[in-house]
């Protein structure tokens, strides 16, 4: 056989560990979502086939592992996700992603996030009807805050953003990209009367978030009550 000449062999060794590289992080991403996704579901966060999680594997060109749609999260497992591509392409894995990948992508677009975590709480959905009027909820004085990246004291006032709900999510993408340029200090955001996004450099930190915001709102909501707030 002849030989290759030597740059083409590198060449060739390079792509074949790119590859390898990719398939490990893909694998091993794939399974941190869904440990994260089970444990979301134990809570009563992810009832349903509601909520999903995605996780950045390259930025340039821009890939994400996500979940595919209509998956009950109390049993997700690995072969439950896939590679999606900037545009939406899957490039790995069997189904689709949910509608709802439009929004994981404007958030790592905005924030340059390394993760992003979707969750459809009893909290989430109690609040953000509630102060939907608002545009918002306050969540100040509370100890926990300081779980929240960048947060150092308990006297910080975190601003969470109400959107109204949508199923045009090409719309609803738009007016999240929006809401994110113009806050930007705020960690997460409600869909009224659907859920709670938030994202983080990467994994843990997204994870830490939902366990925050997720803590933070059911406090408001057992402290204030929801008459109150109506
Ligand atoms: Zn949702």
């Amino acid at each position: 056989m002849k030989k290759k000449p030597s740059s083409q062999r590198k060449d060739t060794r390079l792509k074949a560990k790119s590859e390898k590289r990719s398939r490990a992080t893909f694998a091993s991403t794939a399974r941190e979502l869904a440990e994260i996704g089970r444990s979301f579901y134990a809570r009563g966060w992810v009832m349903g086939t509601s909520g999903n999680f995605s996780a950045v594997i390259s930025e340039k060109p821009l890939r994400l592992v996500i979940t595919s749609t209509g998956l009950n999260k109390g049993n997700l497992a690995p072969a439950h996700f896939l590679e999606i591509e900037g545009d939406l392409k899957v490039v790995k894995g069997k189904g689709r992603p949910s509608a709802e990948a439009l929004l994981h992508l404007a958030i790592v677009r905005a924030r340059g996030a390394g993760a992003v975590l979707h969750t459809h709480s009893v909290w989430s959905t109690v609040l953000s009807g509630a102060h939907a009027a608002k545009g918002g909820v306050d969540v100040e004085g509370y100890e926990m805050l300081k779980g929240l990246e960048g947060v150092k004291t308990h006297q910080h006032r975190e601003w969470l953003p109400i959107l109204e709900n949508s199923q045009d999510m090409e719309e609803l993408a738009r007016k999240v990209s929006k809401t994110l340029e113009d806050q930007s200090g705020i960690h997460g955001f409600l869909l009224r009367e659907h859920g709670l996004y938030t994202w983080g450099t990467n994994l843990p930190e997204a994870g830490r978030h939902v366990e925050i915001l997720e803590f933070l709102m059911e406090v408001v909501v057992r402290a204030r009550g929801v008459a109150v707030v109506a």
